[in-house]
């Protein structure tokens, strides 16, 4: 996978200390939160160094069916996942839901980490 520079999984395992880990705040030539210097290595305990977490994002939000007979669960269920319904079509819900719900959807969605990018079993 090609990582740019603003790419969001530029800093995975990235240990040398780059000028974009100074911040405006401080602008001395050193890694904001570590204090190491650019060129340098970042210490263990910066925040900069990352690893990929895998995070299954879940959704509950109302839709419609009809109410006519043989529009079960099993039809709702089908519709969403097997039929031409595609996931994309999720964003415009979402924003629909984000907007009924003053703009904000935390009401509706959690997040659950699966592979927490360690190795070591997800607790
Ligand atoms: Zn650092």
């Amino acid at each position: 996978m090609p990582q740019g520079k603003f790419s969001r999984f530029h800093d995975v395992n990235r240990w040398a200390v780059e000028p974009q880990d100074e911040r405006p705040a401080r602008p001395d030539g050193r890694c904001f939160y570590c204090d190491e210097p650019i060129g340098g290595k970042h210490k263990k305990t910066c925040v900069i160094p990352s690893r990929i977490v895998r995070v299954k994002f879940s959704v509950e939000v109302e839709v419609t069916a009809p109410l006519a007979e043989g529009f079960d669960d099993d039809w709702v269920n089908h519709h969403y996942n097997e039929s031409s319904w595609c996931g994309s079509n999720l964003i415009s819900l979402l924003e629909q839901v984000e907007q009924e719900s003053d703009g904000c959807l935390c009401s509706v969605v959690s997040a659950k980490v699966v592979d927490n990018g360690r190795g070591s079993d997800v607790q």
